[in-house]
Formats: C-alpha cells, sequence, structure tokens
C-alpha cells in the first residue's frame, strides 16, 4: 500500500464487464480501503468514462476500438494517461502504479498482461480463468519466483482456496467442484442440439458476460474450472470431481484423506469471492444477502452427463495432454462461441470445433510463453476455417 492513508491500490482490467463492474461496487462499500489507480475496456469507453469520472483512476486502456476524439478530451480532463491498442493491457501493467492487479478481462487476452504484473512483484485477484488454463505452468512458475499472491475470483475456487485454509496439501484427497449444470441440465440432447444463443444466454442462478454464460450452457466453464483447480491447488486432474449441484449454493468442497468434507457455502453473488480476494487475509464485512438454511432451496447432487456435454470431457482430455493443448483448446472455445453467439453455428459445432482443432494439433509438451502465444494464435486461425467449412 502506497499512499499515507495506507488504502490499497487496485488496476482493474475489464472494469466494464460484469466481475469488473462488481468490482467496483465492493470498492464504492470500502472506499476507506481500497482506491482505483487504473481500469481497461475493451469497447466500451463510455461507460469507462463515467467509471473514471467516479473514481478518478491515473491510467486507463482501451484495447478493442480507438477512443474517439471526443472521448480522448474527456479522459484527458480527468488527468487519465490513456492507452490503446493491442499491446494495452500489458503496457498499463508494467507502467502503472498499484498494489493489486484485479484482472477481469474475458479470454486469452487476460495471460500476458497477469505474467507480467507478476514480474513486477503484484498481488493478482484473478477472476480470468482462461490465464491459467492458457499458461498454468508458466504463470505458477512466475508466481513461486516471485512470491506474490495470486487470489481466485471464481466462486468455486474461492471456496476451495477457503476450505484448505490452515490446510496441508498432503491431506487433501479430492476436490469436489460443484456446477450449477446451466440452461440445459434437464434438455435432452435432441433439444440441446436444436438450442440459439437466446436459449443458451438464459442462466439459472448468475447474471455473467455472454462468453462464460456460453461456456456455462456447454459445460466448458466448469473444465475450464477443472484446469484452473489442478494449477492453483497443484493436483492432478484425477483427483478433481465435478459435481452438479442445480442451485449454486455450496461453491465448492474439499475432501480431505480422513473422510472429512469441508464445503463453502453463500448466495450466488460474485461481490464475495470478489470482495475477499481484495481484501486478503482480512475478511471484510458485506450486506450480500444471507442464504436463509431453512427458507432456501434443497442442496442436492447430481451425476454430470458427458453424453450430452462433451465440452468437459474435452477439457479432461487437453489436461491429460498437457503442454500446448489447453491452450489450443481455449482458444478454439473462444472462436466457437463468437460463431455460436451469432447463431452462426449450432450448439454441438462448438464442441466439434474444438475436437478438431485438439486432434490436427502438433504438441509442444514444454512450452515458453512464446509457443503458447503460437499455439493460441494457430487454433483461432484452424477454428476459424473450421466454421467457414460449416457454415459453406
Ligand atoms: P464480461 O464480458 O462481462 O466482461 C469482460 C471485460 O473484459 C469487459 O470489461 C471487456 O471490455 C473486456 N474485454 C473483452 N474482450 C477483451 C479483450 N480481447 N481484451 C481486453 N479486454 C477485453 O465478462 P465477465 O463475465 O465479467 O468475465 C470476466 C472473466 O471472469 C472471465 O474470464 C470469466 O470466465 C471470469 N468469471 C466471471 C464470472 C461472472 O460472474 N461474470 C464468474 C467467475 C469467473
Ligand atoms: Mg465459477
Amino acid at each position: 500500500m502506497n499512499n499515507a492513508n495506507q488504502k490499497k491500490e487496485l488496476a482493474i482490467l475489464g472494469s466494464t464487464g460484469s466481475i469488473g463492474v462488481n468490482c467496483l461496487d465492493v470498492v464504492h462499500h470500502h472506499s476507506d480501503r481500497f482506491a482505483i489507480r487504473a481500469l481497461s475496456t475493451h469497447s466500451r469507453v463510455d461507460e469507462m468514462i463515467v467509471q473514471a469520472r467516479q473514481t478518478r483512476p491515473e491510467w486507463v486502456a482501451v484495447t478493442g476500438v480507438q477512443p474517439s476524439q471526443t472521448q480522448m478530451c474527456q479522459l484527458e480532463e480527468l488527468n487519465c494517461q490513456v492507452f490503446s491498442g493491442a499491446d494495452a493491457l500489458q503496457t498499463l501493467v508494467e507502467q502503472a502504479d498499484y498494489d493489486m492487479l484485479v484482472n477481469a478481462v474475458v479470454g486469452a487476452a487476460g495471460f500476458l498482461p497477469t505474467c507480467r504484473a507478476i514480474e513486477r512483484n503484484k498481488d493478482i485477484a484473478l477472476a480470468n480463468k482462461e490465464t491459467l488454463v492458457m499458461g498454468g505452468s508458466i504463470v505458477m512458475n512466475l508466481v513461486a519466483k516471485h512470491h506474490v499472491n495470486l487470489i481466485p475470483i471464481d466462486s468455486e475456487h474461492s471456496a476451495i482456496f477457503q476450505c484448505l485454509m490452515g490446510e496441508t496439501p498432503l491431506s487433501i484427497e479430492t476436490i469436489l467442484l460443484t456446477a450449477s449444470g446451466g440452461p440445459f441440465r434437464t434438455w435432452n440432447k435432441t433439444d440441446i442440439w436444436r438450442a440459439k444463443s437466446r436459449d443458451a444466454l438464459k442462466h439459472p442462478n448468475w447474471d455473467m458476460g455472454n462468453k462464460i454464460t456460453i461456456d456455462s450452457a456447454t459445460m466448458m466453464n466448469k473444465g475450464l474450472e477443472v484446469i484452473e483447480a489442478c494449477w492453483l491447488f497443484d493436483l492432478a486432474a484425477a483427483r478433481v470431481k465435478v459435481v452438479i449441484h442445480p442451485h449454486s449454493i455450496i461453491h465448492s468442497m474439499v475432501q480431505f484423506i480422513d473422510g472429512s468434507i469441508k464445503a463453502q457455502l453463500g448466495v450466488p453473488d460474485m461481490r464475495i469471492p470478489i470482495q475477499l480476494a481484495i481484501s486478503y487475509p482480512n475478511r471484510l464485512a458485506s450486506n450480500c444477502e444471507r442464504y436463509d438454511l431453512i427458507g432456501g432451496p434443497d442442496l442436492t447432487f447430481e451425476e454430470p452427463d458427458l453424453h450430452r456435454f462433451p465440452c468437459l470431457k474435452l477439457a479432461f482430455q487437453a489436461i491429460e495432454s498437457g503442454g500446448t493443448a489447453p491452450a489450443v483448446m481455449n482458444a478454439a472455445n473462444e472462436i466457437a462461441v463468437q460463431a455460436f453467439l451469432q447463431d452462426r453455428i449450432g450448439f454441438y459445432d462448438i464442441s466439434d470445433t474444438i475436437d478438431q482443432c485438439l486432434q490436427s494439433h502438433d504438441l509442444d509438451h514444454d512450452p515458453d510463453e512464446q509457443s503458447l502465444v503460437h499455439a493460441d494464435e494457430w487454433a483461432r486461425q484452424i477454428a476459424d476455417s473450421l466454421i467457414q467449412k460449416q457454415i459453406g
């Protein structure tokens, strides 16, 4: 913490998204503890300007569009230094002053900025699971080398992180990763096959960005989270078990070698794990709704169905293959989800595209940062051309 009144200074990447907005809400409620030093958006520049007016950051980044002259003038009036273009996030994390990076961007775009921030010994609050899916080995090595804290925001990983407080790695038997099952949990395969993006965007419990909402419908989100958990908690995929828990009250569990199970519960509200990540090792008060044990929904569990949700199986295969395979899977998924969101391809074309990319990929077992970036770019091109062929 740099300034006189000891506020923790945050740089929020992806501040205009669902996690970013929730993070700013937490900061607003604890404005005596946190200050905003940097914000970023991909294309919602006007929204970011409104945020900047309220939080007065010194640095902002715009990655997906060129800000208009009017927008530049408004940012100058707010005394913001503006970075734009493809490398803007890396430049921002390298040049801004902050204590903790909150990575709330969506997709593989979060990977390199995370690496650059850790190299500057910055703590990370990580929502962007794609960072660890793409380059978990590199990121976790950097975390160890630079002795930084990398605290998960993803609700399941926050739950596991909390269950492991006071425990040693050797006492873990299995991680029980809960999944809502998404909007198609009770649908048959024929109906899922016909589903459109508007059906997939109706998540039963969580209000999130479009990409993660489609990932939840395909269950690729749970696949990405299995990989995220393997890296965060240094476990083989065989020790991570996915359990469907439709009401999203238990956010995940850890089973220990003595048969004991610890779980973390609460209403589905991302402000709770976001707040813990930015305030760790402290717990702060929150006015979020409380789970009502008597009147709330029953806690029920089901086995995931890999036949209806093949993306989950692909994720287990990719982490088993290791090397560049998860990066390829992730990139192909991003392209296919984008095409599905535009209703250019069908639901099961998402898993087919990923499967074909993984099968035609020449695996690099021990990739460095550059090879991961190349694997990501390669998979995007192949996925694009497969989709072009499918739609003729
Ligand atoms: P979102 O789509 O609502 O917001 C994404 C943010 O990233 C926006 O600010 C957008 O401007 C920015 N962005 C988009 N594309 C970008 C690019 N190519 N380069 C740089 N910035 C870009 O997404 P979200 O739901 O807030 O999710 C963000 C991340 O958090 C994802 O990795 C998601 O899996 C993870 N996550 C989200 C939730 C949730 O409840 N929303 C829960 C757990 C984990
Ligand atoms: Mg999650």
